[in-house]
């Protein structure tokens, strides 16, 4: 994936306040061909998300968890157990 920090700028705001995350709030969890995960901190309300971005037949799909893990929780939760793209797709599907 190119210019992912571009995708994640252009779809991701803050699901309480609709403030747009700033790149300085975002932390890089995880990265691999399949998916991206980052955690970041809405500038507005400090609310903690977790966002996915991962390769999906139509395109790059991005969703949005809230989250009450700081960033290194996240890490260390999220690399422990390995989410693969179809489970992220499937939650994704779900929130629809
Ligand atoms: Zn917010």
């Amino acid at each position: 994936m190119t210019n992912k920090t571009d995708n994640l700028e252009a779809m991701t705001r803050c699901g309480v306040c609709r403030s747009k995350f700033g790149k300085e709030d975002i932390f890089l969890i995880s990265d691999d061909p399949a998916k991206t995960i980052f955690h970041t901190t809405c500038p507005g309300c400090r609310t903690a998300v977790l966002v996915l971005l991962s390769n999906g037949q139509n395109g790059l799909l991005g969703m949005e968890m809230i989250t009450d893990l700081d960033r290194e929780e996240a890490k260390e939760k999220l690399n422990t157990r390995a989410i693969t793209a179809d489970e992220v797709i499937g939650v994704y599907k779900a929130l629809k």
